[in-house]
C-alpha cells in the first residue's frame, strides 16, 4: 500500500509504501521524501511498480527532471528502487562511499525480510559519492550531508539549516527495545548511535524550530526530541550496567546474568526475535550496552 503525506505547504512530498503482504500483521512503511528536484531514499524492492508511478506523477509536476536522489543507507528498504530510477529515467544516485560497493552488488536477505520488503535488491551502477553540500534543482534548498553512523556503517542525515529540517531515515529510532545484531548483515551500535544523535544535537544548537523527518515514524518537532533519545540511551547504558554488576555478584554463568539483565531492564524479550532468527532483538541491544563502557 502506498500513502503521499505532504509537509510544510506542499514543499516536502512523503511518499510511504508497505507490503500488503498478508503475513505482516500491522503495516510495516518505508519512506521516501522528495524535495525541490531532489529524492531522499528509493524505496523498497517490493514496491518498484508504485514507486514508478510517483516518480511518472513527480516528473509530470517537475517539468521532466529529478535532479539527483541520496540514498542515507545501503539497507533494502531504502535502495530498493535505485536501480529503476537509475536505468528507466536517468536519475543520478548519490551515496557515501561505503554505501557504494554494497549498491553495485545484488543483495539478497533473510526470509522475514523478503517478507517485508520483496524477495532482492538489484544492482546499482555508478553510483557517485555524496558530495559535503546539495543544492536543490531551484537553489531553493540547501542540504549538509553529514555522517551518522550507528544503524549502518555508510548512514547520512541531510539538514537544510534555513528551513530548519534534518532527514535521518534511520539514524534514530523512536524508541530504544532492540537492535540489529546476532548473525544479521546488519550489526547496528548503540554507543555509536549515540555519538551521532550527540554530534546531530549540537550541530543544531541553533535551529530552535528543528523538524527531524525519519523514516515511517513521521516528523518530530524539536531538537529537544535528540535530547531526549540522548536521556533514553544514556539511561538504559546505565541500567544495564548496574544490572549486570549486581548479577555478576552471585552468577557465573554469562548467559543466565544476561538474561537476567534483559529481564530486569527491559521486561522481557521482543516477539521479532523468534521471527528473525535473533538478528533482531532486545538481547542484542543489552550486548551493545554492555559492550560500551560505561565512563564516569
Ligand atoms: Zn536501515
Amino acid at each position: 500500500m502506498t500513502q503521499i503525506v505532504e509537509h510544510e505547504n506542499g514543499n516536502i512530498i512523503e511518499w510511504k509504501w508497505a507490503s500488503d503482504n498478508e503475513l505482516i500483521p500491522a503495516p510495516f512503511f518505508t519512506s521516501v521524501y522528495f524535495i525541490d528536484g531532489i529524492l531522499i531514499d528509493a524505496g523498497a524492492p517490493g514496491g518498484v511498480n508504485d514507486f514508478r508511478e510517483f516518480i511518472q506523477l513527480i516528473l509530470k509536476r517537475e517539468n521532466g527532471t529529478i535532479k539527483a536522489c541520496v540514498i542515507t543507507h545501503a539497507h533494502e528498504d531504502h535502495c530498493g528502487g535505485a536501480w529503476l530510477l537509475q536505468e528507466e529515467f536517468k536519475i543520478p544516485i548519490l551515496a557515501h562511499e561505503l554505501a557504494i560497493e554494497k549498491l553495485e552488488k545484488e543483495y539478497t536477505y533473510p526470509q522475514y525480510r523478503q517478507i517485508t520488503w520483496g524477495k532482492m535488491r538489484l544492482p546499482v551502477k555508478n553510483v557517485e559519492i555524496l558530495p559535503e553540500i546539495l543544492t536543490s534543482k531551484s537553489k531553493k534548498y540547501t542540504f549538509e550531508l553529514i555522517p551518522m553512523p550507528g544503524h549502518a556503517p555508510e548512514q547520512v542525515a541531510l539538514i537544510e539549516k534555513k528551513a530548519q529540517w534534518v532527514f535521518v531515515a534511520d539514524a534514530i529510532q523512536p524508541k530504544y527495545k532492540m537492535l540489529f545484531g546476532g548473525n544479521s548483515d546488519i550489526q547496528e551500535d548503540i554507543s555509536m548511535i549515540y555519538d551521532s544523535i550527540e554530534r546531530l544535537y549540537n550541530y543544531t544548537a541553533n535551529l530552535n524550530k528543528l523538524k527531524i523527518f525519519m523514516s515511517r515514524s513521521g516528523v518530530q518537532e524539536g531538537r529537544e526530541f535528540l535530547k531526549e533519545k540522548l536521556d533514553e540511551i544514556k539511561a538504559l547504558h546505565l541500567k544495564v550496567h548496574q544490572a549486570w554488576e549486581k548479577e555478576a555478584k552471585h552468577n557465573i554463568n554469562q548467559e543466565k546474568i544476561l538474561r537476567k539483565v534483559l529481564k530486569n531492564v527491559f521486561g522481557k524479550e521482543t516477539m521479532v526475535e523468534k521471527l528473525s532468527n535473533g538478528d533482531l532483538s532486545t538481547m542484542n541491544l543489552v550486548k551493545s550496552l554492555l559492550k560500551w563502557e560505561l565512563m564516569e
